[in-house]
């Protein structure tokens, strides 16, 4: 039957990696049912006709998989673990930039088609392992992000008063897993060790003014969750300084990340002029974009801003600056030793040019007082199974263009590919790479031959282990429940942040 003849698929982790993969798989097999006279035309389809974008999946001899103008019926179940959809668009994405979140709606377009399904509240190496995976689908995609942070492995980072920026994202996000997080704004100064975007978040997430909170609340443009709304108007934290081993020309954030930090209402920028020193002849080799963010740095870093700004400037009550060339040694400890009360810095000067440019150590120390450190140098991926090949050094599963090396039918994509950079664009072209390799393995006819059950015997094992996962129509009572709770407060929806609750809400 056409049932017994369906490539199954099944992608792991529901991010941007997870929905762009299924995406492309769906949409390259949807596009070939889409010209059915073209595919069933032997007129047309003789050799040397090329069919472009739109060629047809033709499965190789040794394979039983069916030639796709007669079984067009890809199925992709995506497994998640947690009862929501959509990773990091949800719980990393700033709650203050709802136009990034747009992609949900493609995503939901990709999870309502007949032949893709989610199933949350799935965690894959845990309540079901990658070879029991394999076992019921033709291939598997992993992309299960990078859902670790980079530990800075500094004496005294254990000190309360210390985090991830991860954690903090975590925190105003909703993510259940750091609900509990508590973090302590009654100090005047927090330092962010780091100087990537999700450094200028949460820099601009601790000093937006809390009458300027109440102005997103009031057009809707914020989903940050109640708890941590509470806390940060209660902040104290006046100055944040985002500190970085390497100079100007090496800043990991992005212009437009930068231009919204400069606006930011009731805060003013502190850059040394020193740190731009011969900069100006530097930058006229860099390439464009690097460019001209370098160029609007030294613009706000040496010239004397107009009437206005400097009106603004002035009256600003915080402030926000980046320390370049210094790298933490040691978070000090308070005299009574019981929480975080500043960080040693080494100062560092570069030495080697382009990609090669590294901080080294002059031997000069600096000790920067603060209340609150948070550590935002990066992520890494964990293994998810131990039958799946990782490379523990740099944070990613082997694979060569998605591939998983050694392992036919196994691939990955996203941040567990490539590693924890790029944005959601960087991370969409990726996925379809990706998706495009499994789909030319499948027409080659690499995967494993005859029907494989799919979720059918998923759905059985996790039943015997007592796990009830999460539909797509499941999140959608959520999502509306969720929208339903931010009307009356002016947000566009107020985030369950309980697994129980949610669970509880849908009856299981
Ligand atoms: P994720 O989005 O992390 O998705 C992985 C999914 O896998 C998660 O849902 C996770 O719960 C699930 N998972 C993990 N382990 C398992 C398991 N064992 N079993 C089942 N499921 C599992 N990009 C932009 O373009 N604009 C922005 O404004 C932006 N802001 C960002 C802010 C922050 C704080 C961060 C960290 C990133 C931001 N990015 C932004 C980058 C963007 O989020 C990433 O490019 C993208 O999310 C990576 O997609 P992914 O699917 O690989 O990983």
């Amino acid at each position: 039957s056409t049932q017994e003849k369906t490539p199954q698929i099944c992608v792991v982790g529901s991010g941007p990696a997870g929905f762009y993969t299924a995406q492309h798989l769906l949409k390259r097999v949807e596009a070939l049912c889409s010209q059915p006279r073209v595919l069933n035309s032997p007129a047309l389809s003789g050799e040397g006709e090329d069919l472009g974008a739109s060629q047809p999946l033709s499965l190789g001899p040794t394979s039983c998989h069916p030639v796709p103008q007669q079984h067009p019926q890809a199925h992709v179940d995506i497994y998640e673990k947690q009862p929501v959809p959509f990773g990091l668009v949800r719980f990393g994405v700033a709650p203050d930039h709802p136009e990034v979140k747009n992609v949900i709606n493609t995503f939901t377009q990709t999870a309502h088609s007949g032949r893709c399904a989610f199933w949350g509240n799935v965690e894959v190496g845990r309540d079901v392992t990658v070879p029991e995976l394999q076992e019921a689908y033709h291939a598997v995609v992993l992309s299960y992000g990078a859902e670790d942070h980079r530990a800075l492995e500094i004496p005294g980072e254990e000190l309360p008063g210390v985090c991830s920026a991860r954690a903090f994202v975590g925190w105003y996000n909703g993510l259940p897993e750091n609900q509990e997080l508590e973090p302590d704004l009654s100090c005047d100064t927090a330092v962010i060790l780091g100087q990537g975007n999700v450094a200028l978040d949460v820099a601009r997430i601790l000093l937006t003014p809390p009458e300027h909170l109440e102005a997103l609340l009031l057009c809707q443009r914020t989903d940050i969750t109640k708890a941590a709304l509470g806390v940060l108007r209660q902040s104290r934290v006046k100055t944040v300084w985002l500190v970085g081993r390497r100079g100007p020309l090496q800043v990991a954030f992005t212009i437009k990340e930068l231009r919204e930090m400069i606006q930011l209402p009731g805060a003013r920028p502190i850059l040394d002029p020193v740190d731009f020193l011969g900069l100006q002849d530097k930058i006229k080799e860099v390439p464009r974009p690097r460019k001209r963010l370098t160029e609007l740095l030294l613009r706000t870093a040496t010239e004397k801003p107009g009437p206005a700004e400097a009106a603004r400037q002035a009256s600003a009550s915080r402030a926000w600056g980046l320390r370049f060339f210094r790298s933490p040694q040691q978070v000090l400890p308070s005299p009574d030793g019981r929480r975080a009360a500043g960080v040693r810095l080494a100062v560092t000067r570069l030495e080697g040019v382009d990609e090669a440019t590294r901080a080294v150590p002059t031997g000069d120390m600096e000790d920067l007082p603060c209340g609150l450190v948070l550590s935002s140098i990066g992520y890494k991926s964990r293994p998810v199974d131990p039958s799946v090949p990782f490379d523990s050094k740099l944070g990613v599963i082997p694979n060569v263009e998605g591939r998983v090396m050694d392992v036919p039918g196994l691939y990955c994509s996203g941040w567990v590919k490539r590693g924890p950079t790029g944005v959601i664009a960087t991370t969409m072209t990726d996925s379809f790479l990706t998706g495009q390799m499994l789909l030319q393995d499948l027409k080659a006819g690499l995967l494993p031959s005859g029907p494989r059950p799919g979720y059918a015997a998923i759905q059985a094992l996790l039943s015997s282990r007592g796990v009830r996962p999460v539909s797509f129509s499941d999140w959608e009572k959520l999502d509306a429940e969720e929208v339903a709770r931010g009307q009356g407060t002016g947000k566009p929806r107020e985030k369950l942040v309980d697994p129980q609750e949610m669970l509880r809400l849908l009856g299981h």
